[in-house]
């Protein structure tokens, strides 16, 4: 029931486990009711309330900021609107900002939702437990509607690179959304450490959610200093000492934490690009701004890249004997 749909859609290729072909086109998705959570911000350490609510197809994810007086101010998170890359990705437009929004982005992406409005009684998304679980967990409680519209996907069609001294970002042609991302700190704890990760909804889950946000004590007291990390603490961030120590008293939640959670990040940036990207994204030692700086490389250039509705994917094996249904597509580039 799936070639002729396969002969139709997307494109094909050799897997080592048989051949990729393309399924059914995928429904865009949001949420099925409004759900609320109350926390601080990590930098504002402002106290807000942020309401996830369905919206259209086509919408996109747009935040609301509610406090602002009249009708509010709406803030698309898109590329585009990125203007504060600093520790923390923040999107601004009609004159307000929300800061810290790519755990959010990647809990979103991760969970593959296309349309949302989400309003927000202040400056900063509330940080939880620094992760992108808390916001996972909404999403799941709210539960997830599809929608009468194909999601659209960018796919890379060529090779985009930037380089900044030993820091560097890339994205180049694949079949699904993958992510292989290494770092190398001078802390004993952190080192260096990489990590490569097909983004599938259940690789998401497992391998990447949990992973909080990090810092070494020292930097957070410059941090307070400059007026920055006010809300962070031993909840939300794991902290490595100056011993080399992790002051976390529960450790970590995976051996290599701090370069998973450099992944959710990468996710959640990238989700900035409107659609899931199709494609093959590596950073070495990269951050929110590479990240950010990327997007704009990619889609200033109509050449480098396609928007072509997603189907799920499905994999015929060698034998050619029968067609197993794969992972979808949908959820690998979310
Ligand atoms: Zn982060």
């Amino acid at each position: 029931m799936f070639d002729a749909m396969t002969r139709r859609h997307g494109q094909n290729g050799q897997t080592a486990g048989g051949v990729k072909l393309s399924g059914h086109p995928i429904s865009q998705r949001t949420l099925k009711n409004p759900i609320s959570c109350t926390g601080v911000g990590l930098h504002s350490g402002v106290k807000v309330t942020m309401t996830l609510k369905p919206a259209p197809v086509d919408h996109g994810i747009v935040f609301k900021r509610t406090d602002i007086a009249g009708n509010g101010a709406l803030i698309p998170a898109r590329w585009d609107m990125v203007d504060d890359t600093r520790l923390c990705t923040g999107v601004s437009a009609n004159g307000a900002v929300v800061r810290t929004i790519e755990h959010l982005m990647s809990a979103l992406a991760g969970s593959r939702i296309d349309n949302l409005l989400i309003e927000i009684t202040g400056p900063e998304v509330p940080v939880m437990d620094g992760s992108a679980q808390p916001f996972v967990f909404l999403i799941d409680c709210a539960g997830v509607v599809e929608q009468d519209a194909p999601r659209m996907a960018i796919r890379v069609l060529r090779s985009i690179k930037l380089q900044d001294g030993d820091r560097m970002v890339s994205l180049e042609p694949a079949d699904s959304f993958q992510v292989d991302l290494a770092i190398d700190f001078a802390s004993a704890v952190i080192n260096r450490q990489e990590m490569q990760v097909e983004i599938t909804s259940s690789a998401f889950r497992s391998e990447v959610c949990r992973a909080r946000t990090f810092g070494l004590e020292q930097e957070v007291a410059m941090l307070r200093a400059a007026g920055l990390a006010k809300g962070g603490s031993l909840n939300n961030a794991v902290v490595i000492g100056a011993d080399n120590k992790i002051l976390n008293e529960d450790g970590l939640r995976y051996d290599d934490e701090f370069v998973r959670h450099k992944v959710l990040d990468a996710v959640g940036d990238l989700y900035l690009a409107g659609h899931p990207i199709q494609g093959r994204f590596q950073g070495r030692c990269s951050g929110h701004a590479m990240n950010n700086l990327l997007l704009r490389a990619l889609l200033s250039d109509p050449t480098a890249y396609r928007l072509e509705p997603m189907c799920e994917t499905l994999v015929v094996p060698a034998s050619g004997a029968e067609v197993l249904p794969a992972r979808a597509v949908a959820a690998a580039s979310a």
